[in-house]
Parts: structure tokens; sequence; C-alpha cells
């Protein structure tokens, strides 16, 4: 009977010595009873997510995880930031980020934020949202401050256009044109949207408030970086893995749907600080009986990180720990456990860095190593050695007796 595959990452939980931790990072530094016991019994090791001294983001390294080519795959932002953002993507949609903006009246951009416009956003976005123009399909969506973004459906879509955003101020508003030929269609339905940005949000009630105000009216959607989301193997036609994932953040759930997995609501799993992890673990055991791989994302650490907030991070650690007593409990017998992460967040870096981020598996006949904890360093001396994300998903097939086997 081949195994079971539970793989959790820890987003963003790779870190580096920290000064008022006394130079451990916010991993070595929490207390991690739990992690540390999985440690002592499985194999551990470093992992580059995506490459050395490739800083990866959550999409990007997902990709990677799931065994995709992100170097092959990731052909611009505009669709995983569309998931980002809660739209469903399909194949063969073409998303375009996009910038609330300001305009003057000869159509010159006067601010290409619209004076940092953080609230009223998605009123303004409701009113350019499903719509269809010459059979394509149009939906627009905020995104956090002045972003937003805008995405097409239709037979015959091109990511092959030129920006209607100057990227500069000052700069008249740009016609989007084909760059290609089969692009003309894209760039009309681009410069309707435009155009009806404008019509829509002059007389906007939140406009008409801002001005009221003194503030910069948001009276104009100006897109750029224009990408098409590709066709990607689903984990069934790939490996023959019935999948299933609970994650709480858009984005990551987008990149699991588009992988073939069956995205699992569960309630209290938020992306946020306040997430509840052990209704994520517990759904993710649940899933187990149905699923050959269950992925989990837990995003707090990632958001510390970002914060610059070392503390903050360690203390998150401790509440994976606790909430890891529950795979220690409730893991069948015959399942693999990968923990891990998507890249490092360090609190100095304040970003995603390059970092190798620790890597543990445990399961049965999983060589135990002799590493004893959970971190950064301790797994840098570990039996897995050193691999690249890409490589993840095929060792755990591996291990779980269902690898075809290449040769005689
Ligand atoms: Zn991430
Ligand atoms: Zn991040």
């Amino acid at each position: 009977m081949p195994g079971r595959i539970l793989m959790v990452v820890f987003d963003g939980i790779g870190d580096r010595p920290v000064p008022n931790l006394g130079e451990k990072t916010p991993l070595q530094a929490a207390r991690r009873p739990n992690l540390n016991a999985l440690a002592s019994s499985g194999a551990c090791g470093l992992m580059d997510v995506i490459a050395p001294g490739i800083r990866p983001g959550s999409d990007t390294a997902h990709l990677a995880l799931f065994g995709h080519d992100p170097f092959k795959v990731y052909t611009g932002r505009g669709p995983f930031e569309a998931m980002g953002v809660g739209l469903e993507v399909r194949p063969g949609d073409v998303a375009l980020r996009c910038n609330f903006a300001t305009v003057g009246a000869s159509m010159t951009v006067l601010d290409r934020r619209a004076g940092r416009i953080r609230e009223g956003t998605a009123e303004l976005a409701r009113a350019l949202d499903g719509w269809e123009h010459e059979g394509v399909r149009v939906h627009f969506r905020e995104g956090t401050e002045h972003r937003g973004v805008l995405l097409l459906r239709g037979s015959d879509l091109s990511p092959d256009v030129t920006d209607p955003d100057p990227h500069r101020e000052g700069l008249k508003v740009a016609e989007c044109a084909p760059k290609s030929p089969g692009a003309e269609l894209t760039a009309r339905v681009v410069n309707e949207f435009v155009r009806r940005s404008i019509r829509l949000l002059k007389d906007h009630p939140v406009n008409k408030a801002r001005v009221k105000a003194g503030l910069r009216p948001a009276n104009i959607i100006l897109p750029r970086g224009a990408g098409i989301m590709p066709k990607l193997p689903t984990l069934k036609e790939r490996y023959g893995l019935s999948s299933s994932a609970v994650a709480g953040v858009a984005l990551v759930k987008g990149i699991c749907r588009v992988s073939g997995m069956e995205v699992l609501e569960v309630a209290g799993a938020t992306g946020g600080l306040d997430t509840d992890m052990g209704a994520k673990l517990r759904a993710a055991l649940g899933a187990l009986e149905r699923s050959d791989l269950v992925f989990v994302n837990i995003k707090a650490a990632d958001i510390c990180g970002h914060d610059g907030d070392a503390r903050g991070k360690a203390r998150v650690v401790e509440r994976i720990d606790r909430a890891m007593g529950l795979i220690r409990e409730g893991l069948p017998e015959d399942t693999f456990v990968a923990l891990t992460s998507d890249h490092s967040t360090p609190v100095c870096v304040r970003d995603h860095s390059a970092d190798p981020v620790p890597l543990l598996i445990h399961g049965p006949g999983v060589r135990r190593d002799g590493v004893r904890s959970f971190d950064e360093l301790a797994c840098a001396r570990g039996g897995l050695g050193r691999l690249r994300g890409m490589e993840l998903l095929p060792v755990l097939i591996d291990l779980a007796g269902r690898a075809e086997k290449f040769g005689a």
C-alpha cells in the first residue's frame, strides 16, 4: 500500500541570527518541543526553494513546491496577483496589474497612486467589475492601497500588449497597443476598460468626497504588465495524486486550485496572525482520509518577518509548535509529513530573502539523521542535505512508495 503525504509550509519562517534574541533566529529562540521531537525521529535538511540566491515570491515558491518550474510557467505577476485578490483565474485568462491614479484634463497623469488612496477602492472597483466587451468578460478587483487587478476572460486573448500606464507622472496616458498579431482584441478591451474607468469614476461619490476633503480623486485606472495564466498539469495528471489544500491566503489558494487541489474552506483559517492553526491542521488530518496528498500553508510567521518583529515571530513559532502536537498524536502511520517553508523572511530584511529554509521529513522508514532540533542551523547538518523546492515532491512520492522506476 502506498503511503500518504502531508506537506506543511510555515510561510516565511526562515530567518537570520537576531541580535536582541541573543544571536538566535526566531525559530531557535522559540520553545518548540513538538517540532524538535519530530526532527529527532525524522530526517532534516535545507532547501533552496527556487535556486541559491533567488529570492522567491510566495507565488513562484509554491509553484516550485508543487513541482512546476517557475522559470518556465511564471510569465507575469498579473494572473497571480488576480488570485491574490480573490479572483478565480483559469488557463488562458489575461490579467494586468493596475493602479488607482489621478489624471488631469489633457489625460496627463498627475499622480500614479491617487494621493496614496487607501479607502473607498472597493466601492470604486465595484463600478468597474463584471461586464463584457466584444465577447470578453471583464473583472476588476481592488488590491491593497492604490493597487488593483484587471482580469480578462475570453478565447483569443494575448498578454502581448503595451501598457496604458506611462510609468511616470507628467506623461499622458498611453493607448494600449498590440505588440504582435493576435493581440488586437486584448488591446481593444484594455482601452475600453481605461475609457470606462474615466467615465464611471469621475463623478463617483467616493471621488466627490475626496475632492471635497482636498484629496486627489482616483479618476482613472492605469493597467500594466499583462500576463496570461498558463495551463499547468495537475498533481493528478503529473503524479497520479489526489490532493487537498488548507490555506488562508487567496494567492496560495489560487495556486493550489490551478495545481488541481481541492481547496478546503476552514472556519478560522484567516491567513492573518489570528489564524486558527489547530483548526487548519485538524482539517488537514481529516482530508488525509480521502486524499493522497494534503497541503497546508500557515502564513503568520511571514507577517512578523515583514513587520521586522523578531519576538512576535518567535511567539508564532511557539503557537505553531503547540498545534504540531495534533500532528504528533493524530498522524496516520502510513503518512510522510514534510515540514518546511516557501522562503525566508528575515526580520532584518523585512522581506523575502534567498536564505535556504529548514526542511524536516518524518515517516515510516525515514533515515534518522541525528538532528534533534528544527531550525535553520541544525537542519544544515541533516541527512537530506540541500534540496531544491522542485525536488521535494518527488522525494516524498518516492518515500511513500509511489515513484516509477527510471530504467530497468
Ligand atoms: Zn510566502
Ligand atoms: Zn511575504
